[in-house]
C-alpha cells in the first residue's frame, strides 16, 4: 500500500456534462488541495499521473455481510430449503465446515470490494448463540489489515432472530458496548413473530447505548409497512432522531402512493435512511419520492457468494447500475443523482461528514476510463486505480 502525495492530471465532475482537469493533493490520509492540473513533465516518486482518467469519490457499500461469504473457496452447492428461514437454517448447518466466520474468509470479501472501488462500508455481522461475538472480532481483524485505508462500520446483526432465541438480546448489547456502531434487526413479524416485542428490545438497546439501528425488513406490503409504523412511532417516542436505517424495506415500494407518502414523510421528519440492493423482480425505491421526503438511500451488495446464494461479486457500482436500469432512470440529472447516492451522499451511512473530492475529505478516490460520472454509471467500467486514505490499494492490469 504505497503512500502518495498527489494524483495528478485527472478529470473530476464539473457543471452538467463538463469535467475539469485537476491535481488532487493528499496529506495525512486527507485531500488537502484540489488544483487546476499543471503541466506534468514526470510525476515525483510519491505522485501518480492519472492520464486524464475520470476521478470519483470511492463507491460506498452501505449494506454488506463480509463475515459470511465462501468467496475464494470452491463452488458450494445450495442444499437448503427456500425462504428466509430455510436459508438461515442452511447457513447454520454448513458455516462451521467452511470456516465461517473467520479472518480468512472476510479477507477475500474485503479484497474484492477494494478492487471494485469501495473503501468505506457498513457491514452487518452475525451475532447469535452459535458464534457469539466471534464474527465481529474476525471482521475487525480483517479490516485492521488495511491499516486504516479501509473504513468499516459494524452492525451487530441477529440473523437468527432476537426474541426466539434466549440470550441474543444480551449478546447484541455486549456487541454495541464493545464498539459495534449499530444494532441490527430482522423481520420482527416474519422471523420473531412478535413485532412489538422485537422493536421494543432493539430500540431500547439503541436508546440505552446511544448506537444506531439498522433493521432488515423483508416482510412485504402492508405487513412490512405496519412494522415501519411501529418503528417510527417508538423511535419518535424515544428520541432516536437520525439513527435509524431500514435495509431492503421492500414494502415501501409495494404499498400505494398515499400510504408511502405518509410513511416517507414521517421517516424524513425522524431523519431516517434506507439501503437497497436494487432487487430484481421487485419494484425499486422511487427516487423522486424519497428525495421529496428528504429520506436518502444508499446501495449495498448484501451477502455475496454465500450460503444464501452463489450470486454477487462485491461491485456496489454494479448495484447502482442495476437500480438505475431497472428503475428506468435515463435523464442526466437522475443518473447523476444515482451516482451521488452511491458515493457522496452515502457519507452518513459510514459515519463520515464528507465523502467527496474536496479539501478535508478522506483521500479515497477511484479512477475510471469514462466521459463523466453518468457514463461511468451506465457502463460500469473497470476500476483502473483505487486510493484509500492516500494509499494505492489497487491498480488494474
Ligand atoms: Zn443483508
Amino acid at each position: 500500500m504505497r503512500h502518495i502525495t498527489a494524483l495528478r492530471n485527472v478529470r473530476v465532475r464539473g457543471e452538467g456534462l463538463a469535467t475539469r482537469a485537476v491535481d488532487l493533493i493528499f496529506d495525512g490520509g486527507l485531500i488537502t488541495a484540489v488544483e487546476p492540473a499543471a503541466d506534468l513533465d514526470a510525476p515525483g516518486a510519491e505522485e501518480v499521473d492519472g492520464h486524464g482518467l475520470l476521478a470519483m469519490p470511492t463507491v460506498v457499500n452501505a449494506h454488506a455481510h463480509v463475515d459470511k461469504s465462501w468467496l475464494g473457496l470452491e463452488w458450494q452447492s445450495y442444499g437448503g430449503e427456500g425462504g428466509t428461514d430455510g436459508r438461515i437454517r442452511h447457513e447454520r448447518a454448513r458455516r462451521d465446515e467452511l470456516g465461517i466466520p473467520s479472518v480468512e474468509r472476510t479477507r477475500e470479501v474485503l479484497q474484492a470490494f477494494v478492487e471494485y472501488g469501495t473503501t468505506a462500508l457498513r457491514t452487518h455481522v452475525d451475532v447469535d448463540l452459535g458464534v457469539g461475538l466471534r464474527g465481529i472480532e474476525a471482521v475487525r481483524e480483517a479490516v485492521a489489515e488495511w491499516e486504516g485505508a479501509l473504513h468499516a462500520e459494524i452492525v451487530a446483526f441477529p440473523q437468527d432472530g432476537v426474541l426466539r432465541r434466549d440470550g441474543v438480546a444480551d449478546l447484541l448489547r455486549q456487541a454495541v458496548r464493545a464498539g459495534a456502531e449499530h444494532v441490527g434487526g430482522l423481520d420482527p413479524a416474519g422471523i420473531d413473530r412478535d413485532p412489538v416485542g422485537q422493536v421494543d428490545v432493539l430500540l431500547g438497546i439503541a436508546a440505552d447505548e446511544g448506537c444506531g439501528i439498522d433493521m432488515h425488513l423483508h416482510d412485504s406490503a402492508e405487513l412490512g409497512a405496519f412494522q415501519m409504523d411501529l418503528v417510527i412511532e417508538r423511535a419518535d417516542r424515544l428520541g432516536l432522531h437520525g439513527r435509524m436505517n431500514f435495509a431492503h424495506g421492500f414494502a415501501i415500494a409495494q404499498v400505494g402512493e398515499s400510504r408511502r407518502r405518509d410513511l416517507l414523510q414521517a421517516m424524513g421528519e425522524l431523519g431516517m435512511t434506507f439501503t437497497t440492493v436494487a432487487p430484481l423482480r421487485l419494484p425499486q425505491l422511487p427516487l423522486h419520492e424519497f428525495d421529496d421526503a428528504g429520506v436518502p438511500f444508499a446501495f449495498g451488495t448484501d451477502g455475496i457468494r454465500d450460503l444464501w446464494s452463489p450470486y454477487g461479486t462485491g461491485d456496489t457500482l454494479g448495484i447502482a447500475w442495476q437500480y438505475a436500469r431497472s428503475a428506468s432512470i435515463v435523464r442526466d440529472e437522475d443518473l447523476q443523482r444515482v451516482m451521488d447516492l452511491a458515493t457522496r451522499s452515502a457519507a452518513r451511512f459510514v459515519g463520515r461528514e464528507v465523502h467527496d473530492l474536496v479539501v478535508g475529505a478522506p483521500a479515497d478516490v477511484v479512477l475510471v476510463d469514462a466521459e463523466h460520472e453518468m457514463d461511468a454509471l451506465v457502463r460500469v467500467p473497470r476500476r483502473e486505480l483505487v486510493v484509500g486514505a492516500g494509499r494505492i490499494l489497487h491498480t488494474a492490469g
